[in-house]
């Protein structure tokens, strides 16, 4: 058999880049097949250099919540470039982007534009700590925040003691000021506020988790840590990078009704160009350089090709009521795979939140990192592969979200429908 583009592509790869890959992810481990390499993608779909065609269910990580491509994105990038790429001081998108994401997200009166998710919730755990003068956080078990240095520490199951380095390369010292606790443990936070009394800068965590599978925050959950962090003057940080603008135009905390002291944002708002923001009140805020002493910087930040990039996908998503349109959608992928589920009580959970979703091979609830855990990995991957192989594309890891975009359309979710119950019909007579 002569080896596929893809395989070629990726032995060069894995000669010059680590692992293969610019992102871990991308490199398929454990799933008994090599990734594929994308020629191009347009709206619900990828082909790939073999000419394979896929229907995504990933879209760039969650950026591609109108598809890919849509004209309205491509044409303001175009504008925008013919006008110069990056400036390195004020251009009017970046104001008027400002403007829409407070006026959006409630408890955001001031915002500053960074280049990924990461560099946003780094920068509110800096801000967190310079505006309260302490230097502990907590944040959940399984809950990714990017790979902030302080925020790639995972404690030991129910642990409350302090947290070892998830990641070589973290010093313990710094791993030491991070507490991460049980998600949906009310009582775990807190026994830690009363065992950290005075020291705790922060609590960030996803609102909605949706980096160890999808699950939901008990009902109260976040109201308990607003209260708790009020009670204590720590700061509460909700990481919105996934969930804003994907789940409703104010994101989670619209949802929940909950107010944020920091929210950190990134993935739709950059409509798939590099960017992140973070903000909150003015007071917060307002310790930033250069009015304040917590120093933050960015060279390509607030980039014009970005801002136009994200200003002209927010627009489109509330001009089409595009939350409506993806929660309808939402709704029939779930009603298409759990009608197929019950046919033969084999299992599996389905979770889904609007245009979020994930399976787990599981029939155990799953509302943490543990009770995530359970989910078996050998059916998880012959389920990826399954589906893979006839054009339809899951995220490659049990730990991720499935996202949809306002481009699939019913009949792309009834083929996927089909695809995945045979996937699952044959697992359920495996297992
Ligand atoms: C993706 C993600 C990040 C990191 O964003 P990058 O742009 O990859 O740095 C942070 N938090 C959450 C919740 C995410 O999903």
């Amino acid at each position: 058999m002569t080896k596929s583009r893809s395989s070629a592509l990726f032995s060069a790869a894995q000669t010059r880049i680590p692992g293969g890959v610019n992102s871990p992810v991308r490199a398929f481990r454990g799933l008994g097949r090599d990734p594929f390499f994308i020629e191009r993608a347009e709206g619900a779909r990828l082909w790939d250099v073999d000419g394979h065609e896929y229907i995504d269910y990933v879209g760039s990580w969650g950026p591609a919540i109108l598809g890919h491509a849509p004209p309205v994105v491509v044409a303001a990038v175009q504008k925008a470039a013919t006008r110069g790429i990056s400036f390195g001081i004020p251009n009017p998108l970046e104001v008027e982007m400002a403007e829409l994401i407070c006026a959006w997200v409630p408890s955001i009166e001031k915002v500053r534009m960074v280049n990924s998710g990461t560099e946003a919730t780094m920068s509110c755990i800096r801000l967190a700590r310079g505006f309260t003068r302490r230097d502990k956080v907590i944040k959940f078990e399984g809950c990714y925040h990017g790979h902030v240095d302080s925020l790639l520490v995972q404690a030991g199951s129910g642990s409350l003691t302090h947290g070892q380095p998830d990641s070589a390369g973290v010093p313990a010292e710094l791993a030491r000021l991070t507490i991460a606790l049980p998600f949906n443990d009310i009582d775990a936070v807190r026994t830690a506020f009363r065992e950290n009394s005075g020291q705790i800068a922060a609590v960030i965590l996803e609102p909605i988790p949706a980096n160890a599978g999808l699950y939901l925050p008990r009902a109260s959950f976040l109201q308990s840590l607003r209260d708790e962090c009020t009670a204590a003057g720590a700061l509460l940080i909700f990481d919105e990078v996934m969930t804003g603008f994907r789940l409703a135009r104010g994101g989670a905390q619209e949802i929940y009704g909950v107010a944020p002291d920091l929210t950190a944002l990134g993935k739709v708002i950059g409509g798939g160009l590099p960017v992140g923001a973070f903000g909150g009140s003015a007071q917060i805020m307002n310790q930033l350089s250069p009015d304040g002493p917590v120093y933050q910087a960015g060279t390509l930040s607030g980039n014009p090709l970005a801002m136009a990039a994200g200003l002209a996908q927010l627009r489109e998503l509330e001009r089409i009521d595009a939350w409506q349109l993806l929660d309808k959608l939402g709704a029939e992928l779930q009603e298409g795979i759990c009608g197929r589920m019950r046919c033969f009580e084999k299992p599996f959970t389905f979770h889904r939140l609007g245009s979020m979703f994930c399976l787990f091979f599981t029939d155990l609830p799953v509302f943490d990192l543990a009770s995530a855990k359970r989910s078996k990995p050998a059916l998880f991957a012959e389920y990826f592969r399954f589906c893979l192989e006839r054009g339809v594309y899951f995220a490659p890891s049990q730990f991720e979200t499935g996202f949809l975009s306002a481009a699939h359309t019913s009949a792309d979710i009834e083929k996927t429908c089909a695809v995945a119950g045979d996937a699952l019909a044959r697992l359920g007579r495996a297992a």
